[in-house]
């Protein structure tokens, strides 16, 4: 509905059997709210994230936390959202529509960490984290303070933190990979799944959850010919969309790296 300015002429949609089932169907599908930056090449971030999540039979909401100009090699520069801005995006859409589950990807500041924080105290809903620092291509997606206000602000608040190997060692500053994960496992999160495409030697990569109550799940998959921009996003919101359908942190894990794959 127009409230003011000036008149949007919109197209009336002659199909209408279809238009109505596409809402129906939207209607009943969970909702993943997706917090992240916006990738204009659409292979990471938001679009992937979108896509990601239709394709699993959930629906997107989505809040930005950033503009980016890149191509496909690499990030030039990150414009982020006012805080403002972005705390007014979270309460309207919020108040309006209750997420099925949560993925959030690249926060560009400490501010915008907290801002994203606040909303999470009262959302029953799994949260996973893609805590991205850096682009595939070496450039910087969040500030220096970032690691310490995610470890801060988001951790105490996560379901599954989904860190390749160069993450978890600026989350957390220790050279073993198990003990970095129960690093953030005592930090709050319930689940670590570490992802070894960044550092993959050989011919597989290999991927491993860790969990308080249980003992680590590794999971190797033949590495794909080539190089891949967006995986990580992908991974993370495919786990999303299968815990707002109420998959274990396991089955969603697993589900999401055969997507992802
Ligand atoms: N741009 C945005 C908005 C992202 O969210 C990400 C990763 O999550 C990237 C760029 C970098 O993607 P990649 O590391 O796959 O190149």
């Amino acid at each position: 509905m127009q409230t003011g300015g000036p008149r949007l002429r919109i197209p009336i949609l002659r199909q209408t059997n279809i238009r109505r089932l596409g809402i129906r169907e939207m209607n009943n599908r969970p909702c993943v709210l997706c917090i992240g930056g916006h990738d204009p090449t659409g292979g990471a971030g938001l679009q992937a994230d979108i896509e990601t999540a239709a394709a699993l039979g959930a629906r997107a909401l989505t809040l930005v936390t950033c503009l980016t100009t890149q191509d496909t090699h690499n990030v030039i520069d990150v414009l982020p959202t006012p805080v403002d801005a972005f705390r007014r995006q979270r309460d309207t859409l919020l108040a309006d529509l209750t997420p099925q589950a949560v993925k959030i990807g690249v926060i560009p500041s400490r501010d915008l960490a907290r801002a994203v924080a606040e909303c999470l105290h009262g959302l029953p809903a799994p949260v996973v984290v893609d805590p991205v620092l850096l682009a595939g291509g070496g450039a910087a997606l969040a500030g220096e303070e970032v690691p310490a206000a995610l470890c801060a602000s988001l951790l105490p608040h996560t379901t599954l933190v989904t860190p390749n190997r160069a993450e978890l060692r600026s989350l957390a500053h220790h050279p073993d990979e198990s003990d970095a994960a129960a690093d953030l496992l005592a930090i709050g999160a319930d689940a670590v799944l570490v992802t070894g495409a960044d550092e993959a030697a050989g011919d597989r990569v290999t991927n491993t959850l860790y969990r308080r109550d249980a003992p680590p799940v590794s999971a190797s998959w033949p590495k794909l010919p080539g190089r891949y921009h967006g995986s990580g996003s992908t991974l993370a919101s495919a786990s999303a969309a299968r815990m707002a359908a109420r998959d274990t942190i396991a089955a969603a894990v697993e589900a999401a790296q055969r997507f992802t794959w």
